[in-house]
């Protein structure tokens, strides 16, 4: 039986790689994946074959892991972050049903979650939601009701996606969801190209965020009512009564 590794890289290119992840890259002979995942660790394993598919043609890319594994390569799919959290680890266990010879492992990684959380301070000290605002595979409404459930329920909200050339204004109806349930003071992050060069950040509050163009190497966050700024860093308390 022949095996496929799902590989979270991290957010940027290698040191926020785990070593279980490192360690799988190198004893493979095919990684497979998005272009732009390639680009960051090609300089890494030299020696390997590397294979792309564009963005969009997550299935082909998908079946191209299962066929190689079929020719007897190790193969190994990889994502940015974490396979599992809106990676490719799901599609490769749906489109690995037509391949029941070959068994998948996923290997995890640090999501953009957390590694914007560790340059933006501690804003994910308690409850929070993750929500994607692309609506490509799921219906803007839905996001909408995930946003406004969110909101009245106070968590910390992290929103991956949160822009792209066709939904420049969707951060914006995103924060308008939010504004319902919350005060535009509530204080906000975003943290552009995690681990990667030009890494930026910014806590600002809401309102602000509301009218704050992003693009799509951004994650961002909006607090809950208790979340606050620290010498310019978002915190968000865990509630420990004494300090
Ligand atoms: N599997 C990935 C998420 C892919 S969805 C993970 O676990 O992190 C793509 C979205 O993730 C981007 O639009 C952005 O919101 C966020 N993201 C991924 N890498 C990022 C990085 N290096 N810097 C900032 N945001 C990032």
């Amino acid at each position: 039986m022949c095996k496929i590794y799902v590989v979270g890289i991290g957010p940027g290119a290698e040191r926020q790689m785990t070593i279980l992840a490192d360690e799988t890259l190198r004893q493979c002979d095919v990684i497979v994946g998005y272009t732009v995942y390639i680009d960051l660790v090609k300089n890494r394993y030299p020696d390997k074959t590397f294979l792309t598919t564009p963005m969009k043609q997550e299935a082909a890319r998908c079946r191209m892991a299962f066929e190689e594994a079929l020719k007897g390569k190790k193969v190994a799919m990889i994502c940015s972050g974490d396979a599992g959290i809106y990676g490719m680890a799901g599609l490769m266990y749906e489109v690995g049903r037509d391949y029941p010879e070959v068994s998948l492992e996923i290997i995890p990684g640090i999501t953009a979650a957390s590694g914007g959380a560790a340059v933006l301070g501690a804003p994910l000290m308690h409850d929070f939601a993750v929500i994607s605002l692309s609506d490509l595979l799921t219906p803007w409404e839905k996001i909408e009701a995930r946003l406004r459930a969110a909101a009245a329920a106070d968590f910390v909200i992290c929103i991956y996606n949160p822009s792209s050339k066709k939904r420049a204004d969707y951060l914006k109806k995103a924060c308008d969801c939010v504004l319902e349930y919350q005060s535009g003071d509530t204080v906000c992050g975003l943290v552009k190209n995690i681990g990667r060069e030009g890494e930026t950040c910014r806590v600002l509050p809401l309102r602000e965020l509301r009218d704050t163009a992003v693009d799509m190497f951004t994650t961002v966050y909006i607090g809950n009512e208790q979340t606050m700024e620290i010498d310019g860093r978002m915190v968000t308390p865990r509630g420990y009564r004494n300090v």
